[in-house]
């Protein structure tokens, strides 16, 4: 349904993105996550005709969008970061107008209704987008881009800026429309991702640097868990002693203090639960421990995980090695 073929974005000597090829089929839901300044709306921009590449290219079921871009756009609704709302009009004369604007040739009222039910805002259909709260303007943005019944969805960090529950209303709905559309959803949040996306594609720095199902993700992510632990005690007794315990793949002491507690980082093989062990040894030991916490969870952390496991991939036998040295 999309494809990207060695796209490239050159700004003067700084890579936007640099070589990024994906393919994304009928019906997929996947998220492009990445910090800021990844890459993501640029690609999102030249998939979408937005924007020309540098090289490469990019199709829209088999359309190349800089051959026919009006074709290819037709397969596509796209919500950008900055939803392109018209303020002054009211939230209906505004997707007439959006309905207009694409040619749209679907029976007028009828699909009109259908969209505003979906996005749940047939109730403020009269009222002026100005007074509207975020939250709802942004569903005015996501009923925009539905109008025409697109095959494909793009949405560019669609909960930037909302509150936690306008934040849950609008994944809940990109996941409603994940049933029967395509849809590409930027963000920079992980769990956004994990709670929408059956498909990730992580960029960072104008690369890809994994395309996997998100639950094979999470698995990496929890595989080689990290803790930060709070523990009042002799440093290298204490150091020693969490060292041992069965399934613990390194502690050391960060440096860090928190009153009289030492900080210590600590490391899991694989997916091994140790929290129940560093309990125990503090407690046989009469050492207070005022803290456990996971840690590593963040993007920073999993990208360096992520490119780590890439170079281990690549030489194979070397980096199995090294697996079995570090544990
Ligand atoms: P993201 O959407 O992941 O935050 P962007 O695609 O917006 O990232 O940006 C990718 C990189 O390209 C950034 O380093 C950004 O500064 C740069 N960039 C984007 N647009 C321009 C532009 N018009 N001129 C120069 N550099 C740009």
């Amino acid at each position: 349904m999309i494809k990207a073929e060695n796209l490239v974005k050159r700004y003067g000597a700084n890579y936007a993105l640099n070589d990024v090829s994906f393919e994304i089929g009928e019906g997929e839901v996947v998220g492009l996550l990445g910090p800021n300044g990844a890459g993501k709306s640029t690609a999102m921009n030249i998939i979408t005709g937005f924007l020309s590449s540098t090289s490469g290219a990019a199709y829209v079921n088999g359309i190349n969008i800089l051959d026919d871009p009006i074709a290819a756009k037709k397969f596509i609704g796209f919500l950008p970061e900055q939803p392109p709302v018209y303020p002054d009009m009211t939230v209906a004369e505004y997707l007439d107008f959006v309905y207009d604007l694409k040619g749209v040739k679907l029976e007028r009222e009828e699909h009109i209704a259908e969209v505003l039910s979906v996005v749940k805002l047939t109730d403020v259909k009269g009222r002026l987008i100005r007074n509207l709260s975020k939250g709802y303007k942004q569903r005015v943005g996501i009923a925009q881009a539905l109008i025409g019944d697109p095959k494909v969805i793009i949405f560019d960090e669609p909960t930037v800026g909302l509150d936690p529950k306008q934040i849950l209303e609008v994944r809940n709905l990109i996941r409603t429309l994940g049933k029967k559309h395509t849809v590409i959803l930027s963000t920079h949040i992980l769990a956004e991702v994990q709670a929408v996306c059956e498909r990730v594609i992580i960029i960072n720095k104008g690369k890809i640097i994994a395309d996997e199902k998100t639950d094979e993700l999470t698995r990496t992510i929890e595989d080689g868990y990290q803790y930060e632990a709070r523990i009042v005690g002799p440093i290298s007794q204490v150091a020693s002693a969490l060292k041992k315990i069965s399934g613990v793949r390194s502690a050391a002491i960060t440096g860090a203090r928190d009153g009289e507690a030492n900080v210590y980082n600590i490391e899991s093989v694989g997916s091994s639960d140790i929290r129940r062990a560093i309990f125990t040894v503090c407690a046989e030991n009469g050492w207070p421990m005022i803290g456990l916490a996971p840690t590593g969870t963040d993007l920073e952390s999993i990208f360096i995980r992520l490119v780590d496991r890439s170079d281990r991939k690549a030489d194979g036998t070397k980096g199995a090695k090294r697996e079995k040295i570090r544990r």
